[in-house]
C-alpha cells in the first residue's frame, strides 16, 4: 500500500455529490473503477489504483483524505478499522522493569495501540472483519520483543490494568463513595497504602461525583493500580493535577516498574513525560488517517527527535518545523504603562481566605500563574475580572477583561456563530493558526476536549479586552497544540499590546509563554497568598524551592528537565539557590 484513502461516508450523504466526485477521478475517467459507489450507497476508493492526484479530497475535504505513506510503511497495517478507514502500523513495546512513554499528537492511534496491548482489541492485519489468531500475531512480530510479549499474552501470563484518558466518564458510570468503589477492586489489600501515597485518604468518604478533577484523576490511578496486573498503562495521568501532584504521581508510577512489571504512559506535559519515562516511542501519522510507532529510544533522544520533527533512522519528517526553546533573554520592559494595580486585597469565601501583596500588570505583558490546586488562583482571577467583589484592599477596576474558565461548558451552538468576533477580526492571528476552520460547522457539544479548548481560547482572544485571563488553556491539548496555543497567545498580546494572565500547571507551557510569573502560596482550601509578578527566574525559584525540585536546561534542545532528587546537579543547584537552572 503506497497511499491510504479514508472516506467518512457519514459526512457524504448526497448521492449527487458522490456521483460528481466519481466523475472527477482521472482513473475512473480512463476506464478503471477507482472510486466506486457500492450497492449500499457507500463511496469507496481503491487504494491500489488511486494515483493520489488530490482531486477528490478537494471536492469533499471533510469526508475524503488521501495521504501518501512514507516508504517504511509500505507494508500491511497491524489493524484497520474497515475499508477506507483508519490504519495502525506497528505497536509500542512494553518492557519489564521500565516505564515506556508514548509521545505524539492526538488522533493517530494511541488508544488503538493501547487497546491491542491490553487485549481489548484483537488486530486484523488489514483482513477486515477477521480477528487474527495468536499464532498470526506472534509470527508477525517474530524476532522482536513483541514476539515474547504476545507469547506471554497467549499463555495468559499478562494481566493489564488501564487508566483511561477520559476520567470525566467515571462518575457517570460509577456511583457511591470513593472508599467503597476502591474496596471492590482491592485485589491485594493495598488500598490504605496506595491511598496514602496518592494523597486521597481525606476524600475516601466522599461521593465519586462530588470530588474535583485532580482528586478524580488520583482515584482513577489508584483504581488501576489496585488491580493485580503486570502491565500498567496510564493514558494522560497528569491531567487536572497541579505540579506538586504531577511530580508525586510520576514518582508513584515510576516505582511500579520492576522485573515482573511493565509500565507504559501516554503524557502530553513534556517535563512530566521526561520525568516519568525511562524509554520512549514516538507516534506519528496523519490525524484520523493512519498512525505508526517509532523504535524505542532513550527518553531524552525521543524528546529531541520529536522536537526536531524528523526521524533520521526511519527517514520520516512528521512536522515541517523544528521546535526550539530559547535561552531566556533578559526581560525587556515593553512599555512602562501599568494596566492594573492591586494592593493588599483580601477575600473570604466560606472557610477559604485569599490575600494579596502589592502587584501590578503592565500593558503587553504575559504573566504566568503557578500554584497548587485549591489555593485561590481562580478566585483571584475572578476578582480581577470583577466577577467577585473583594472584601478589602485596593484594585484598579478600570480594565476590561476577557475570561476563559478552567472547566469548559459546551452547548449546541455552532462554532461559527460562537466565534464570529474572532472570525471577523482575527482570522490570521487566531482562527488559522489554531486550525479552527474544520470545526466551524460543528456544534460546541460535538467537539473533542482538545477541539473545545482551542475554540474557547479563540473565543476569549476574539473579544475586545485590556486583560485576557486564561485558566488552564493547555488542558486536553497534545504537545504540538500546546506549543501552537502558547505561540498564538504570545504573538497576539505582542501585536495588540494587550496583557494576559495564564493559569496553568504545565511548566514548559508557562516557560515558553510568560514574561513574568506570579506564585500562589498558602494552604490549599484554607488560605491563599498571592505573590508577584516576579521576573521568570525569581518566580520559578520561589515556586520550585517549595516543591524541593530543581530544573536544568537540556544542552541540545534547551528544554527544562527535572533533576533527579539528590543527584549531583540537584545538590549543586540547591546550594547556589538556582532551582531553575
Ligand atoms: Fe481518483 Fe485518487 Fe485522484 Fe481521488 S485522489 S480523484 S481517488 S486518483
Amino acid at each position: 500500500m503506497k497511499r491510504i484513502a479514508v472516506v467518512d461516508n457519514k459526512k457524504l450523504k448526497d448521492m449527487q455529490l458522490k456521483k460528481h466526485i466519481q466523475s472527477l477521478c482521472p482513473v475512473n475517467r480512463a476506464g478503471t473503477e477507482c472510486i466506486k459507489i457500492e450497492k449500499d450507497g457507500r463511496l469507496t476508493i481503491d487504494e491500489i489504483t488511486c494515483i493520489g492526484c488530490g482531486i477528490c479530497p478537494k471536492a469533499a475535504p471533510d469526508a475524503i483524505k488521501i495521504i501518501n505513506l512514507p516508504e517504511v510503511l509500505d507494508k500491511t497495517p497491524i489493524h484497520r478499522y474497515g475499508e477506507n478507514k483508519f490504519a495502525l502500523f506497528n505497536l509500542p513495546t512494553p518492557l519489564f522493569g521500565r516505564v515506556v512513554g508514548i509521545l505524539g499528537v492526538n488522533g493517530i492511534g494511541k488508544s488503538t495501540a493501547i487497546q491491542i496491548l491490553a487485549g481489548i482489541l484483537k488486530p486484523n492485519f488489514d483482513n477486515i472483519g477477521k480477528e487474527a489468531s495468536y499464532e498470526q500475531i506472534i509470527n508477525f512480530f517474530k524476532g522482536t520483543e513483541m514476539q515474547l510479549f504476545f507469547e506471554k499474552v497467549r499463555k495468559n501470563e499478562i494481566k493489564v490494568s488501564y487508566k483511561p484518558q477520559n476520567i470525566e466518564l467515571i462518575p457517570r458510570m460509577q456511583k457511591g463513595k470513593v472508599k467503597d468503589l476502591l474496596k471492590k477492586i482491592d485485589e491485594e489489600n493495598k488500598l490504605n497504602e496506595i491511598a496514602k501515597e496518592l494523597e486521597i485518604e481525606s476524600i475516601m468518604d466522599n461521593n465519586i461525583n462530588e470530588i474535583s478533577g485532580g482528586e478524580l484523576q488520583r482515584v482513577a490511578i489508584a483504581a488501576a493500580v489496585l488491580k493485580k496486573a503486570n502491565l500498567h498503562i496510564f493514558d494522560e495521568p497528569s491531567s487536572y493535577l497541579d505540579i506538586k501532584q504531577r511530580i508525586n504521581v510520576s514518582k508513584f508510577i515510576r516505582n511500579l516498574a520492576d522485573e515482573k512489571t511493565a509500565v507504559m504512559a501516554v503524557e502530553h506535559d513534556l517535563i512530566i513525560f521526561d520525568y516519568i519515562s525511562d524509554l520512549a516511542h514516538i507516534m506519528y501519522g496523519s490525524e484520523d488517517v493512519y498512525g505508526s510507532v517509532s523504535g524505542v529510544k532513550p527518553t531524552k533522544n525521543a524528546i529531541n527527535v520529536y522536537l526536531s520533527g524528523y526521524m533520521k533512522e526511519e527517514n520520516i519528517r512528521f512536522r515541517d518545523k523544528q521546535v526550539k526553546f530559547e535561552e531566556r533573554k533578559p526581560f525587556v520592559k515593553k512599555k512602562d504603562v501599568p494596566l492594573v494595580n492591586w494592593e493588599n486585597i483580601s477575600k473570604t469565601l466560606g472557610n477559604f481566605s485569599l490575600k494579596t501583596e502589592k502587584g501590578a500588570i503592565g500593558k503587553g505583558e504575559v504573566i504566568g500563574i503557578l500554584g497548587e490546586n485549591g489555593i485561590g488562583k481562580t478566585t483571584f482571577v475572578k476578582i480581577l475580572a470583577g466577577e467577585i467583589e473583594n472584601d478589602s484592599g485596593k484594585l484598579n477596576e478600570k480594565v476590561t477583561v476577557s475570561y476563559k474558565p478552567q472547566y469548559l461548558e459546551a452547548n449546541d451552538e455552532l462554532v461559527m456563530i460562537f466565534l464570529q468576533d474572532a472570525i471577523k477580526g482575527y482570522a490570521n492571528q487566531i482562527i488559522n493558526p489554531l486550525n479552527i476552520s474544520p470545526l466551524l460547522l460543528k456544534k460546541l457539544n460535538e467537539l473533542s476536549g482538545g477541539e473545545l479548548q482551542r475554540v474557547m481560547v479563540a473565543h476569549c482572544l476574539g473579544r475586545e479586552a485590556d486583560l485576557y485571563l486564561l485558566d488552564e488553556p493547555s488542558a486536553y491539548l497534545d504537545v504540538e497544540q500546546r506549543l501552537i496555543v502558547s505561540k498564538v497567545i504570545r504573538d497576539f498580546m505582542e501585536q495588540k499590546g494587550s496583557s494576559a494572565l495564564i493559569v496553568d500547571h504545565d511548566l514548559l507551557f508557562l516557560d515558553y509563554l510568560s514574561d513574568k510569573l506570579m506564585v500562589f502560596d498558602g494552604i490549599p482550601a484554607k488560605e491563599g497568598i498571592v505573590k508577584g509578578p516576579f521576573m521568570m527566574e525569581e518566580g520559578m525559584n520561589i515556586f520550585l524551592k517549595k516543591l524541593n525540585i530543581t530544573l536544568r536546561r537540556d544542552k541540545e534542545s534547551l528544554m527544562p528537565r527535572v533533576n533527579k532528587l539528590d543527584s549531583k546537579l540537584d545538590r549543586e543547584q540547591k546550594e547556589k539557590g538556582s532551582y531553575y537552572g
